[in-house]
Formats: C-alpha cells, sequence, structure tokens
C-alpha cells in the first residue's frame, strides 16, 4: 500500500470522506473517532494537542482495514472488538450478539432489585456472557452460571470472564433440549434474552445486523414466538426454588403474551418493564 502522508489527521479527513456516502455524517466522524481511541488510545482533545501526530505503516493498514470494513456495514462493536457494559468491559466477534443498551438495562434491573447476597443464578443464552458478568461483578457473593447452544460464543464468554477477573461457569446446552445438570438445582434466579425476533420482522432489520449478527441468537419462528420463553418456564418448574425470580427480556411486540404466559404457570408478581424508549421490553416475575 502507498499514501502520500502518514499524517493521522489527513488520513482521518479522508476516511471520514470515505464515508460520507454511506453513513450519516456525524455517524461517519464519529465511527472514525472511535478506531483512533480505539486502536492508537487517542482522543479528539490529543489530535488537537498534537496535529501531527504521524502512523507507522502498520497502524495505517490498520485504520486502512477498518474503514473498508465499515464500507461493508461491518458494526464497529465487531470491528474494534469490543464494547463496554455496565462497569465492564465485554470482547465480542461474530458468534455472539453486540450486546445492546436495552440489555445493560436488563442487568441494571436485576441489579437494583436482587439485594440478598449468595445468589445462585443462571444466564440462559448467554453469548458474550455480559449479563452474567456484569450481574458477578456487582452482586455480593453470587454464583453465577451461563449455558449457550454456541461453542464459540461460550470460548468468547470465558475470556470475557477472564478479563473482568470474575469467576463464572459456562456450559454448553441447549435450553431446548437441556441434559441434567446438577449445578442447576435450587436457582434463586433465571435471567434470558433469548431469540426473540420473528422471521417477519427480519426483512426491516439493518444490513449491519442481518449479514454480521448470529442469526440463532437473534431469530425465531413465525409460528411459536414464545418457543424460548416456554422452554425456560418448564426448565424453572424444576430447578428454580420456590419463591425464585425469573427475569426476561422481550420482543416489544409480545409483552401480554409473555405475561400470561408466566401467570399460567408456576408464577407470580408478573410485572411489564419498559424500557428506555418506552417500550414493552423486560417481565419480571416470582415462583408461587
Ligand atoms: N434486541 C435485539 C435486536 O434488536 C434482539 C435480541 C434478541 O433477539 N434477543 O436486534
Amino acid at each position: 500500500m502507498q499514501w502520500s502522508t502518514n499524517k493521522l489527521s489527513d488520513h482521518k479527513k479522508l476516511y471520514a470522506e470515505e464515508l460520507y456516502p454511506l453513513y450519516d455524517k456525524a455517524e461517519a466522524d464519529t465511527f472514525v473517532n472511535i478506531l483512533i481511541k480505539s486502536f492508537f488510545g487517542l482522543s479528539r482533545a490529543d489530535l488537537v494537542v498534537d496535529p501531527d501526530y504521524r502512523l507507522s505503516e502498520s497502524e495505517m493498514l490498520k485504520l486502512h482495514f477498518a474503514v473498508k470494513d465499515l464500507k461493508k456495514f461491518k458494526p464497529i462493536q465487531y470491528i474494534i472488538k469490543k464494547i463496554d457494559f455496565l462497569n465492564t468491559r465485554i470482547m465480542v466477534n461474530e458468534s455472539v450478539l453486540i450486546p445492546r443498551p436495552e440489555t445493560e438495562e436488563l442487568a441494571e434491573l436485576i441489579i437494583k432489585k436482587e439485594k440478598q447476597p449468595g445468589l445462585r443464578i443462571l444466564d440462559i443464552g448467554t453469548g458474550s456472557g455480559c449479563i452474567a458478568i456484569a450481574l458477578t461483578k456487582n452482586l455480593d457473593e453470587a454464583s453465577v452460571f451461563g449455558i449457550d447452544i454456541s461453542k464459540e460464543a461460550l470460548n468468547l464468554a470465558s475470556k470475557n470472564a477472564f478479563i473482568n477477573e470474575v469467576l463464572l461457569h459456562f456450559v454448553q446446552l441447549n435450553i431446548l433440549d437441556p441434559k441434567p445438570f446438577p449445578d442447576f438445582q435450587d436457582l434463586d434466579l433465571i435471567v434470558s434474552n433469548p431469540p426473540y425476533v420473528t422471521l417477519a420482522e427480519k426483512a426491516a432489520m439493518k444490513e449491519n445486523v442481518l449479514r454480521y449478527e448470529p442469526h440463532e441468537a437473534l431469530f425465531v419462528d413465525n409460528d411459536d414466538p414464545l418457543l424460548f420463553y416456554k422452554a425456560i418456564l418448564y426448565f424453572a418448574t424444576e430447578h428454580l426454588v420456590k419463591g425464585g425470580r425469573i427475569y426476561f427480556e422481550i420482543n416489544e411486540k409480545y409483552g401480554k403474551e409473555v405475561c400470561t404466559l408466566m401467570s399460567r404457570s408456576m408464577f407470580n408478581n408478573v410485572v411489564l418493564h419498559k424500557d428506555i424508549n418506552g417500550k414493552d421490553r423486560f417481565v419480571s416475575s416470582i415462583k408461587f
């Protein structure tokens, strides 16, 4: 690769302009700033202080390939390979969903409500491990387990536990076909953000999600949109203690249905919670 300049400010300007036709201008500028901060540790202010900052050949290449990926609508989180989730740092790759702000709200809700120490918690469909790790870090002496159908996701979740210095137990398991696992008896709490986007809703989704994020973590059949919730509630009848709690993230369209499903199972105190955008997004309830 041949460049006429190795000044970061020149590259920055050039790449932002290359992205303007594809993204909103402010978004393109933000992306370039995020790359520079993540790759070289330089903020916008640092570049004002040192406007002549020069890049090495390998740094220029790194930026070049990152912008190439952005032009293919690869999500920036997969390019910089990490995201902050509450007070944790979570690595992401294409085997896991990028944690959404809503899921951060779900973890916050649990941290706010569940104050007693030593809870036994299971996160079903743990993915990157973001919820499980945030709960371990923020609840007193909790023992947290995470299960997922994907081996690749669990490898990443284990690395995330390591970098956040928490001890967690991850097990590969399909909740639609659970095998007995003795450690999952007497759980105090089950949390899950299962696949809940129907295939009918797929058409309206953005290309960056559809092309890069794992479909098995996102989609559920139109004819049984509550499939995972039913399986989890069935699992909970056996594994959750009396008085144990469930916290779900849900598709905003199915708030009422999930609540009804829970009231018809062994649950009461069913509460539908809204997310920051005012959408029905979480359901919590207590087993009787
Ligand atoms: N909230 C995610 C999205 O909008 C979906 C998460 C899920 O299916 N559990 O893409």
